[in-house]
């Protein structure tokens, strides 16, 4: 299955210190691609550093603010003078923040949306300019949810920055898709991590998840490495502007 490899390949990763990006990022290490962790805190990200040294794979650091521009274009060029060239970009940093719209400052507005949507482009336009100056292609996977497809209450920024991700994503296959990049998402369903242990914690929710989902279990991090190798690898070259929902089925029932 050769088509699956990343060997010779390098994936960025971003917010990969821990929870879904620290398993993708895994994931891309067991399928032989050399990583580039982020994320903004640099203690984690020198543990999540180890772990993947531990396991034998190739790992460069980037701590960066995914929010901030000018620390974005930074961290690119440093990568460029080192350089690694990102062959693999991963779009996974994220943010919750819950509570009614009613209720919400603007400023909590924006960081959401920063967070979780403006950093894609950011990110993404860095490594889209380098691997169409390359010429040789390349691969963007942005992460989205379930509310790239559907919302929730209290969840008002975080659910138009995810349904900004699946246009995004659209926006960018409609510009780079003719320069080898495929662009694709992917919408993970309730996973485990720190993101979401509040909800698993609590009994009335966690009974909701497992009796909305038809898997009847959340889904772990593991389960979205699969999605992420086949969007990564040479096995979805002619897969395009696509997000594919990782959920346990949940979107697929009502
Ligand atoms: P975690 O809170 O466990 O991890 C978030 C990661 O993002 C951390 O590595 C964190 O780094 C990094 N990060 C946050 N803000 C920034 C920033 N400004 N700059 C750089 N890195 C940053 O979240 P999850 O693993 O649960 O979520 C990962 C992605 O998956 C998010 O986009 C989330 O919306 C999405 N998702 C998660 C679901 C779930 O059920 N868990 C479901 C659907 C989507 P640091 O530690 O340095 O802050």
């Amino acid at each position: 299955m050769e088509m699956f490899s990343l060997a010779g390949r390098t994936a960025l990763v971003t917010g990969s210190s821990r929870g879904l990006g620290n398993s993708i990022a895994e994931g891309l290490g067991r399928a032989g691609a050399a990583l580039v962790l982020n994320g903004s805190d640099q203690a984690r990200l020198d543990a999540a550093n180890e772990a993947m040294l531990a396991r034998g794979y190739t790992v460069h650091l980037a701590a960066f603010d995914v929010t901030d521009e000018a620390a974005v274009v930074r961290a690119f060029a440093e990568l460029d003078a080192r350089g690694i060239a990102v062959d693999i970009l991963v779009n996974n940093a994220g943010i919750q923040l819950r509570g009614p719209l009613v209720d919400l400052a603007a400023e909590d507005w924006r960081k959401v949306i920063e967070t979780n949507l403006t950093s894609a482009f950011l990110v993404g336009r860095e490594a889209a300019r380098r691997m169409i100056a390359r010429g040789r292609g390349g691969k963007v996977v942005n992460i989205g949810s379930l509310t790239s497809a559907v919302a929730r209450a209290t969840t008002g920024p975080y659910t138009a920055a995810k349904g900004g991700i699946k246009m995004l994503t659209q926006a960018m296959t409609a510009e780079w898709a003719e320069h080898g990049i495929q662009v694709n998402a992917i919408g993970p369903g309730y996973m485990l991590t720190d993101m979401t242990k509040p909800l698993a914690d609590d009994p009335k929710f966690d009974g909701w998840v497992k009796g909305r989902t038809p898997s009847r279990r959340w889904g772990t991090p593991e389960d979205l490495v699969g999605a992420a190798v086949f969007l990564s690898s040479s096995a979805s070259d002619y897969v395009n502007g696509q997000i594919i929902y990782v959920d346990g089925g949940m979107l697929a029932v009502l």
